[in-house]
């Protein structure tokens, strides 16, 4: 299904002009328009689902077999030193475009970029309470 307002429905369907370096028929692989380093890459199903929890599972699958391909060749066409796999899911998690897309990060020496959160601390017991959370929520 697609959706008319979705800008990334209609870069994956063709109809705005991208940065294409791969494209079968369920996704299309274009380059960041602000890229975080060189070779940015967006992995887009051209089927929309809005984030991780509403995309088709047989989709899902499929997806990061193109990322794992894509990424190598990134990474052989560029020489990047690393590699970050990123995927936003909600305006607080910094989702701005509400079509999921896997981002493809390659990293750099000197790149100047800080993909990285701020460790917290956790105690032995609030962990298994939220595991047991998590664990209940998987069964129902
Ligand atoms: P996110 O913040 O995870 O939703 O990522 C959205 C990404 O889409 C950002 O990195 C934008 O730079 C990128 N973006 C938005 N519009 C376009 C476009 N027309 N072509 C390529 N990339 C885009
Ligand atoms: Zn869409």
């Amino acid at each position: 299904m697609r959706d008319d307002n979705c800008i990334f429905c209609k870069i994956a369907g063709g109809d705005i002009p991208s940065t294409t370096v791969y494209e079968d028929e369920q996704f299309r692989v274009f380059l960041d328009l602000s890229p975080a380093a060189k070779g940015h890459a967006l992995v887009v199903p051209k089927e929309h689902f809005a984030n991780l929890f509403e995309i088709d599972d047989e989709v899902l699958r499929d997806l990061i077999v193109v990322a794992k391909k894509v990424a190598i060749a990134i990474r052989d066409a560029l020489g990047c030193e690393g590699m970050n796999i990123v995927q936003n899911n909600g305006p607080l998690a910094g989702q701005t475009v509400f079509h999921f897309h896997l981002h493809i990060i390659p990293r750099y020496a000197d790149d100047g970029q800080n993909i990285n959160w701020v460790p917290g601390t956790s105690d032995p017991e609030t962990q298994v309470k939220i595991a047991e959370a998590i664990k209940g929520a998987l069964k129902a």
